[in-house]
Order: C-alpha cells, then sequence, then structure tokens
C-alpha cells in the first residue's frame, strides 16, 4: 500500500499526486497562480448584482449556523475582541476610517456608473424625497434618457464600444462613395 509523500498516511494505488486527499489539495490552495484565478473568477462573480446578493445572505446564513457552535462563537468574539482593541489605538484608526471612507466612495461610484451625472440630483430626489424603491427610480430615469444619452451610459455600466467598418474605399475610384466607418456602440 503506498503512502502520502507528505504525511505518511496510507493512499489508494490509483493516487495520481502520490499524495493524500488533504495534503494534495493544500498543495493546490498554495499555488500562487491558483489562487490568482480563483480570485479572479470570485471577483468576476460577484459583477453580477443578484450573484452578490444570493451569495451575501447565503454567507449570512451559514455565519448565523456557525454562531451556534460555542466553540465558534467563542472564536469569532475573541477576533471581535481583538479587532476593537486595535482599534482603539489612534494611528490604527485614522487610517481604518480613512480606508472605509474610500471604499465608500468607490461603491456608491460604482453603484451609480449607470446614471449620466447630470441625473444623479434626479435619482436622489426619487429616492430619499419620493421614497420610490431603488429599482424603480432606476428604471424612471433610464427611461427618461434619450437614445445617446441610453448607450452613453450603458457605455459607462461597462459595454464595450466596438468599431463596424462596413465597407472599403478602393485604391483608385473612378466614381465617389458616401460611405465610411462607421461607429456603433454595442449593448
Ligand atoms: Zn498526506
Amino acid at each position: 500500500m503506498p503512502v502520502c509523500r507528505d504525511c505518511s498516511v496510507s493512499i489508494s494505488v490509483q493516487s495520481r499526486t502520490g499524495r493524500c486527499r488533504k495534503c494534495s489539495l493544500a498543495v493546490t490552495n498554495a499555488d500562487p497562480e491558483i489562487k490568482r484565478r480563483r480570485r479572479e473568477g470570485i471577483r468576476a462573480r460577484y459583477t453580477d448584482a443578484d450573484y452578490a446578493a444570493r451569495r451575501n445572505a447565503q454567507l449570512h446564513r451559514a455565519h448565523m449556523a456557525a454562531r451556534r457552535d460555542p466553540e465558534t462563537a467563542r472564536r469569532l468574539n475573541q477576533n471581535i475582541h481583538i479587532a476593537r482593541q486595535r482599534l482603539n489605538d489612534p494611528d490604527v484608526r485614522d487610517k481604518f476610517l480613512a480606508s472605509r471612507r474610500d471604499a465608500g466612495m468607490k461603491r456608491s461610484a460604482t453603484c451609480m456608473a449607470w446614471c449620466p451625472p447630470d441625473k444623479v440630483e434626479e435619482y436622489r430626489r426619487l429616492t430619499r424625497s419620493k421614497r420610490m424603491h431603488a429599482e424603480d427610480a432606476k428604471r424612471v430615469i433610464l427611461e427618461s434618457l434619450t437614445p445617446f444619452e441610453k448607450q452613453l451610459a450603458k457605455v459607462k455600466a461597462g459595454a464595450s464600444i466596438s468599431e463596424v467598418i462596413p465597407f472599403k474605399r478602393r485604391a483608385d475610384p473612378d466614381y465617389s462613395l458616401t460611405g465610411g466607418a462607421s461607429r456603433w456602440m454595442a449593448s
């Protein structure tokens, strides 16, 4: 019976890695390239608002379930205690608060990317004074835009612009062609 090359636990003869499941997982998880690809994959999935909301709710439920275990709850409380102690250090606290402000501004800019700057006030008026639901206010604003503003908003929210050249001028034309390169915005 072969054994794991890292921990000497006996492993299956069919093992391709020469390691037990636990050690082979540890090797995979330590690979910087795999770590990078995972991070990118997670980031890409989180750009989908529905996915982010579902996943956050799932993580919240898992967290609450984990808290029911006394040992886990004790460890989490200890982490909170350490974080609080660190925040009592004025230097650390200032840095932390500055990072939260930056994060908030970045998040707000990302969330409002769909909205033309001159419509932001109107959007805020709808959601705050009129107490409209954020999605309804967004729809109202988007419907009020001209087709060009709509395209611009889509591009600002991440859509790409592609250039389509329908045909080329002949090298030596014996008649005039009126066409040319035209730009289309892809949604
Ligand atoms: Zn092992």
